[in-house]
């Protein structure tokens, strides 16, 4: 199964949710770190040796002395990516969806395989249960969801797996999400937390995903995001209080579930609670 810890704005705890749940459920899981702009899951574990990838991907390249100028790669590309100026070609590699189609239609052989570099691909053993799977991009590049759908190909399929997803709600989280069997929300409850909680919900919906709501730094005074979780019939899964000791565990890259045992065992209890619902619903 695998299970999106995704939020509709950053810094409101999700990365901290998805390593908790990693580290507190006792049995083989992965973690994938998804928010490739800004990876941070591997701060919370200790440094165990990592496997290291480059992730590539395919742009055209252009035999100019094969080219006659026919226009049908430009035709095709629906990107805007190449452009045709007498006989050369111009190629924009940021617009590439590397697509291959301009390398299938060009009826003179003049379009061959090059390789564009967006990051990388780092896999650790943390230790005998958790497998970190973390999506690095490469600075100034463009191509976050490809870079998120390669990092989901390596997780294996028959054990469970955590999403970290980037937050927001375009195409990256999308990315993220879309693969998933349960989407995890996270968010606090501030006026900023709802509508940002809002607009996650209405995309885990869009996506036709099952969700609930983790709610962070919660204070029992405030009770916006539950008002909106009954309104909207999404369930609240757990509830982080708000706390000072909690804040200073997390600023010292502290998983906080190692400082605090009341925590683990309730993050254990979600995650198994959610697996089990997945079983029971797919029976
Ligand atoms: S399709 Fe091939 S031959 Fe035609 S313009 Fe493009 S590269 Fe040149
Ligand atoms: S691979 Fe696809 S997106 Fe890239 S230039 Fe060719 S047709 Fe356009």
């Amino acid at each position: 199964m695998k299970i999106c810890v995704a939020s509709g704005k950053g810094g409101t705890g999700k990365t901290t949710v998805a390593t908790s749940l990693a580290a507190s459920y006792g049995e083989k899981i992965q973690l994938a770190d998804c928010d490739v702009e800004t990876p941070n899951a591997g701060i919370f574990f200790d440094d165990s040796g990592r496997d290291e990838e480059n992730v590539s991907l395919f742009i055209p390249g252009i035999d100019l002395t094969k080219c006659t100028g026919c226009k049908e790669c430009e035709r095709i590309c629906r990107y805007n990516a190449l452009a045709v100026v007498l006989k050369s070609v111009i190629v924009f590699p940021e617009l590439c969806h590397s697509c291959k189609g301009c390398l299938y239609i060009c009826p003179e052989n003049a379009i061959y395989e090059k390789e564009k570099l967006i990051g990388k691909i780092t896999t650790e053993k943390i230790d005998n249960n958790i497998t970190l799977v973390s999506g690095i991009l490469k600075t100034g590049e463009t191509s976050s969801p490809r870079l998120i759908d390669k990092v989901q190909q390596k997780l294996d399929k028959e054990t469970h797996s955590i999403i970290d997803s980037p937050p927001g709600t375009s195409c990256p989280a999308v990315e993220a999400m879309k693969e998933s069997d349960y989407v995890i929300l996270v968010t606090e409850p501030t006026p900023f937390g709802l509508s940002d909680l809002e607009l996650a919900v209405e995309t885990a919906r869009l996506l036709e995903k099952p969700c609930g709501i983790i709610v962070n730094k919660n204070m029992p005074e405030v009770d916006i995001i539950q008002k909106y979780a009954q309104k909207e019939g999404v369930p609240i899964l757990m509830e982080i209080p708000y706390s000072r000791e909690l804040a200073k565990d997390y600023s010292m890259g502290n998983l906080v579930v190692q400082t605090r045992k009341e925590l683990m065992e309730e993050f254990k209890t979600t995650l198994e609670n959610i697996i089990r619902k997945n079983e029971e619903a797919a029976i």
